[in-house]
């Protein structure tokens, strides 16, 4: 079946074609480990997740990269202010690779508890340098590059265009570029590749040009290079990315080899709160563990997530989390349901629920539609195992993990527990009026009475 991804490099919904027939290639810009991840961060690692398991469903083999970066990236995305690993390490009192082994931890952990499907290589920045290096060095003698007091630029006026993500004219300023503090650069949308390190600076490498560190864009630059090549198949990263950050890759890339790296570009929208980006800077953020602590497991939020494409922004209330979670109850008890169920279901019901669901996920990922499938196999009022396999299938791209799922036997209130135990005692003394009249009376308050050899079983409808 054909997959479509909207690409942001040709700004249109294309159909899928991998390099490879079998397996596909990718790059995903991961976090910056200075603070706790909040859960608009989460968002783009949970399309990431969506994207895996929608091409494994197609049958894919995956190389994906998702890097980790713990140095290089400043305050402002276009090379403005302090290193944000400095900034938190003055923070905190620490040293900021103690910071960096600390968040990445919790990142990672984040990840594992919301059941992200993981990349199969996770490139640790500070682990890269020396191939940053070597990537940098062949920039410069390519000619792409000159050298300020502090740092050294990628000259954008060399390359045939900048900006094919924003379309972006070489000439015009880029807005966060605008406040630049280096008076040496000479056109706005330069970029630093490598800079010098300050005296007091931690983290600092030997290199080439004396004690330096990278750039935060050469380091996706160099590590997708490393892992996957000149050309790879797919990048993705927030829409945040887009305008700076990913258009300093293809510079990058371009100087190094004269090629676009990714042939498909994919972004993922924000999520908001109150009509704004759920952001650190402006303290409007929830982290996943506080969710929890607020009675909003991990799986409540990727159901939340999978209530929205991609490209859309959502906003963070909790009254939709108040519905996810509804959701989630649903879907575990109508899964259940089918595993016990013992009705035949045609197998043309089957497929036209599997073409449904096919046709939206690989429609640039449309999870609220494929959801929408997935709600009327739950609905089927046919319970069947051949249904419950089906949502199995489908679990391997909705990621809940369905097939593990144990169900909390819940504590019957107790006026119904004095019901069950009266009832009991009535079929021992073989008081069948009464067992009949108890059974009556816990129907009628809405449980199901079922009698078995160890006694009365009754659930709530
Ligand atoms: P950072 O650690 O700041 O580099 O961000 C890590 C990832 O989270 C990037 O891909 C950002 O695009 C993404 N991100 C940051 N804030 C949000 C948000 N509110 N909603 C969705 N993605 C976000
Ligand atoms: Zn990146």
């Amino acid at each position: 079946m054909k997959i479509y991804f909207y690409n942001t490099l040709t700004k249109k919904k294309e159909e899928f074609k991998p390099m490879n027939k079998e397996k596909v290639c990718m790059y995903s810009c991961g976090p910056t480990v200075y603070y706790y991840p909040h859960i608009g961060n989460l968002r783009a690692y949970l399309f990431m997740d969506s994207l895996r398991r929608v091409l494994k469903y197609n049958g894919y083999k995956l190389k994906h990269v998702m890097n980790i970066t713990d140095v290089g990236h400043l305050v402002s995305d276009a090379d403005d202010g302090e290193d944000k690993m400095m900034k938190a390490a003055k923070r905190e009192n620490k040293n900021p690779f103690e910071i960096a082994d600390f968040y990445m931890n919790v990142f990672l952990q984040d990840l594992s508890k919301i059941n992200v499907d993981m990349p199969e290589i996770i490139a640790r920045a500070t682990e890269h340098i020396d191939c940053m290096e070597e990537y940098v060095k062949q920039i410069i003698a390519n000619g792409y590059t000159y050298e300020t007091t502090n740092a050294i630029y990628f000259d954008t006026t060399k390359l045939d265009k900048y900006g094919v993500l924003s379309n972006k004219d070489v000439k015009e300023e880029d807005l966060e570029a605008r406040i630049d503090t280096d008076p040496e650069k000479r056109n706005p949308n330069d970029f630093a590749v490598w800079f010098k390190a300050p005296e007091n600076h931690i983290m600092k490498w030997d290199s080439f040009w004396g004690m330096c560190y990278p750039g935060w864009h050469l380091e996706c630059s160099a590590m997708g290079h490393k892992y996957l090549g000149e050309e790879f198949d797919i990048h993705t990263g927030g829409v945040d990315h887009i305008t700076v950050h990913h258009e300093n890759e293809i510079a990058q890339a371009k100087g190094y080899c004269g090629k676009i790296p990714a042939h498909y570009w994919m972004h993922v929208e924000f999520l908001q709160v109150d009509g704004r980006k759920m952001s650190k800077s402006l303290n409007n953020l929830y982290t996943l563990d506080q969710l929890s602590e607020m009675g909003y497991e991990p799986a409540v939020y990727r159901m939340f997530n999978l209530g929205a494409h991609y490209k859309k922004q959502i906003n963070f209330t909790f009254d939709a989390m108040d519905a996810a979670k509804t959701a989630l109850s649903r879907l575990r008890e109508g899964y259940l349901k089918h595993k016990e169920g013992t009705s035949k279901i045609n197998q043309d019901v089957i497929k036209e629920y599997e073409e449904k669901f096919n046709e939206a996920i690989n429609d640039d990922l449309n999870m609220p539609v494929a959801m929408s499938v997935v709600w009327d196999v739950i609905k089927n009022p046919n319970k069947s195992k051949s249904l419950a396999d089906l949502i199995e299938k489908f679990d391997t791209v909705m990621g809940f993990d369905l097939k593990n799922y144990i169900p909390e036997k819940k504590e019957l209130p107790s006026d119904i527990q004095e019901l069950v135990a009266q009832r009991n005692e009535a079929r021992a003394s073989k008081n069948w009026a009464e067992s009949d009249r108890l059974r009556d009376e816990l129907i009628a308050k809405g449980y199901t009475v079922k009698d078995s050899k160890e006694g009365t079983i009754v659930e709530k409808n």
